[in-house]
């Protein structure tokens, strides 16, 4: 017995119409752009399933795959007959006669009406076989296998695994939005749930060269090399932002340092985001992990746009955070010790709240603006891709 082919079901019930076009559309390409280096197999579209043909492909090479697609809700390796009743019997009980269990039940689905029995006989006629040939019991509530049975017009699929994908909606088919992208474990987090939800992202990332080093810097590939797995291309924006910080820490004094220097990023991040076409931002930030993520905080920082930012882990605890970290890969490489721009230049007593009148008092005493359009003209662009392994271009 072989599985013919992974059957792939998408989620989020209510998209409806061109929406679900376009959703299939866009998953369809995904999966299959995903695959390309997986020989043999072919990707297709049928109905309200997308499915794997495998032509002999072993299917567990495909799982990790799919399992960083986002808008997969499930798939099931299945196995494929013509759709009368006797093929079907027959590869169930073969099935069962290769499976291992105490207790079962059988699942029918008949898509195609024409079958002419109905679902819940079918149930019964399928099960009768399997209690002839083997041992076990019916259990419908906890069933230790759950022979699954759709029956469509092309054939039946039989199968009795279903695998959880990430759910979401399908990369890219929620437009573009830019990410602040430190070395920490929270932004890469952010992302994760970002492109989860269909939003395509650039990355952005400010240096403070030379306080910080290049193994800073190759936190920031290594991470995207992991999200590479959700999205294969990562645009990757470089701010060269010593200048600007050596002249807050000029100007102003250390309990603003962090507010001025957040109002500066989210300044140049969201004139780059429009530059970029880009509709919103994306950060890390949690509510309350530090002085400068409190409400107050985060009010005046997100003052100096009208960008919507994007705050995916607002709610997170840290130890929350740090479990998906783990899970997309990127908690080790995120606890590197290597300093960051805002480490580097963390005041010890930084306000918690901090008041828009005296942020503003702050930023009228040095020239800013031509600090930040002359960073806007320095701003270095990388593309990062899947395999793209760091190497001394970007060292
Ligand atoms: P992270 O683990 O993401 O670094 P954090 O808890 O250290 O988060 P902060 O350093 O206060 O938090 O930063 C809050 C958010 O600001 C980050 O999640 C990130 O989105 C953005 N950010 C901070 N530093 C940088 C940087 N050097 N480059 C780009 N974005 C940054
Ligand atoms: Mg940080």
């Amino acid at each position: 017995m072989e599985f013919k082919y992974i059957m792939i079901r998408y989620g989020e019930i209510g998209t409806k119409g061109k929406n679900k076009k376009n959703f299939i559309k866009c998953l369809y390409s995904n999966i299959k752009n995903a695959l390309k280096e997986v020989h043999g197999i072919k990707v297709y579209n049928k109905y309200d399933r997308l499915y794997v043909e495998l032509n002999g492909v072993d299917p567990t090479i495909i799982y990790h795959y799919l399992d960083m697609i986002s808008g997969i809700a499930s798939y099931s390796p299945v196995y494929f007959v013509e759709s009368n009743q006797d093929s079907i019997c027959d590869l169930v009980k073969e099935l069962a006669l290769n499976t291992e269990f105490n207790t079962f039940k059988v699942s029918t689905n008949r898509a195609d009406k024409t079958f002419p029995i109905t679902s819940m006989d079918f149930n019964r006629v399928v099960a009768t076989v399997i209690l002839k040939n083997k041992e076990v019991k019916v259990d419908l509530h906890n069933p230790e296998a759950n022979f699954q049975i759709e029956i469509r017009e092309e054939g039946t699929y039989i199968f009795l695994k279903k695998y959880k994908g990430l759910g979401g909606y399908p990369l890219g088919i929620g437009g573009k939005a830019l990410a602040l992208l430190s070395g920490g474990i929270d932004s890469p987090v952010a992302c994760f749930y970002m492109m989860k939800r269909g939003v395509a992202l650039e990355t952005i990332h400010f240096a403070s060269f030379p306080y910080t080093s290049k193994a800073a810097e190759e936190k920031v590939y290594d991470i995207l090399d992991k999200l590479n797995v959700i999205q294969p291309s990562i645009t990757l924006h470089i701010v060269p932002f010593t200048k600007l910080q050596e002249e807050i820490y000029k100007h102003v004094d250390e309990s603003y340092a962090i507010t001025i220097m957040r109002r500066m990023m989210v300044r140049i991040a969201s004139a780059w985001a429009k530059k970029r076409n880009c509709l919103a931002l994306v950060t890390g930030e949690s509510v309350g992990q530090v002085a400068s993520q409190t409400l107050n905080s985060m009010s005046v920082i997100n003052e100096v746009t009208n960008t919507p930012i994007i705050r995916p882990v607002a709610c997170f605890d840290k130890l929350e955070i740090m479990d998906v970290a783990k899970k997309i890969d990127t908690y080790e490489i995120s606890i590197r010790p290597f300093e960051d721009c805002c480490t580097i230049f963390t005041p010890k007593n930084p306000v918690t709240k901090p008041t828009l009148e005296k942020a503003l008092e702050y930023e009228s005493k040095f020239d800013y603006e031509s600090l930040i359009d002359e960073i806007l003209e320095n701003i270095e662009t990388k593309n990062i891709y899947k395999d793209s392994k760091v190497n001394e271009e970007f060292l």
